[in-house]
């Protein structure tokens, strides 16, 4: 741990080796990633306050461990009515929320029929399109603000998204296209190639929209994928500053998907990634979902962790329906017990905003009415 220098990012040698030491090392490992959290962002955690809006479960992606997608005449299979959309929406409004994540598969209607005929009913010639019009029906009609999840973007689309939303997402998940192989997590899942991937948060790079992202494990990468995906990450951040969020979620196993049999990662090879994140990306928001590591996502405080991402009042995780979310006033005390105050941020994270905010339109106005001083939500958490 001596080659540690605070606020400098490791090696990839380093990370490498630090990726793969031995378990009785782990604990100096995560006090150097708190260390190096605390130089970021002292004393706080954050989270979102959200509502969750599947805007639809169809996908031309089939991927493992996937328990969000469904075909069409599937059990469970919809596209949500713009009326549905709003009812979510205000109905967390009236509980503090701020973000409407918007989250969706990718791109279905270049395989159903049926979607294309859910969007011609719907007036909309594409998922995009359709996307777009309800993130600007949430940013016209509510104080939340949208932030969607749609996979692989074009330049074009970002630009289109960006102008009601201030801010976007895609998991890179790993750099291994070997995972794209017969019988892998990504078989039969064209949209996660990584190097289109890369593309899409490139772009936003180029046009500053600032971007969540992150990496998934235990879906059948090496602990150096893991590195070798961070550093991709890293490398983009270096080159336009937007990373606003480093996601790290681990794989977990339910009995209905492809990967039923598959291994999940343990506990600590999801610490010991979480706090390599943190050394390798010092000065970026950290994230990994509580829901995913309960009961003891405390400990991923420990691993260098600064954000448990966006929590639901109101509605379920869709993507891991089977883990609820921890209850707030939980995630408050097992926060303040291990010394930080939980504070509410907005989708977009506070170094951010400025930018957005010099910008003119019904976005820059909606931010200044939701954003405190600090840059956080203005409502308390
Ligand atoms: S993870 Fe995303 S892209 Fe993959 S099948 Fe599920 S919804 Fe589609």
């Amino acid at each position: 741990m001596d080659e540690v220098q605070p606020g400098v990012p490791i090696s990839r040698n380093l990370a490498l080796r630090l990726i793969t030491r031995p378990d009785a090392d782990l604990p100096s490992l995560l006090a150097a990633a708190r260390a190096a959290k605390e130089r970021f962002k002292p004393g706080i955690i954050t989270y979102s306050r959200k509502v969750f809006i599947p805007l639809t479960n169809l996908c031309r992606d089939y991927c493992g461990y996937c328990t969000f997608r469904r075909d069409p005449g599937d059990h469970g299979a919809h596209t949500m009515t713009p009326d549905e959309v709003l009812a979510v929406t205000r109905a967390g409004e009236k509980l503090g929320c701020t973000e409407a994540l918007f989250s969706l598969g990718d791109k279905p209607e270049l395989l159903f029929p049926e979607m294309r005929e859910t969007l011609r009913r719907l007036g909309y010639r594409s998922t995009l399109h359709y996307l777009e019009a309800m993130c600007d029906l949430v940013l016209r009609e509510t104080n939340l603000l949208p932030h969607p999840n749609p996979g692989l973007l074009s330049a074009e689309w970002i630009s289109r998204l960006a102008a009601g939303c201030p801010s976007m997402g895609m998991m890179l998940e790993s750099t291994n296209t070997d995972l794209l192989g017969p019988g892998k997590a990504h078989d039969n899942a064209p949209d996660k190639l990584p190097a289109k991937r890369l593309r899409t948060i490139e772009e936003a790079g180029k046009q500053g929209v600032p971007f969540t992202t992150g990496l998934l494990i235990g879906i059948g990468e090496s602990p150096q994928d893991r590195v070798d995906t961070l550093l991709a990450i890293r490398d983009l951040h270096e080159r336009y500053g937007h990373i606003q969020e480093v996601i790290v979620q681990n794989f977990r196993v339910k009995p209905t998907i492809p990967m039923a049999d598959w291994p999940e990662p343990s506990h600590d090879e999801m610490l010991r990634t979480v706090a390599v994140a943190r050394l390798l990306l010092p000065n970026v928001n950290i994230q990994a979902p509580p829901n995913l590591s309960a009961p003891y996502y405390d400990d991923l405080m420990d691993a260098g962790v600064n954000d448990w991402g966006g929590i639901s009042p109101l509605t379920p995780d869709f993507i891991n329906p089977e883990r609820p979310w921890p209850h707030l006033e939980q995630l408050r005390l097992r926060t303040e017990a291990k010394g930080f105050q939980l504070q509410q941020r907005l989708p977009v994270y506070p170094e951010f905003i400025p930018a957005l905010l010099s910008k003119p339109g019904l976005l820059a106005e909606r931010l200044r009415n939701c954003t405190a001083e600090d840059g956080l939500a203005r409502r308390a958490a």
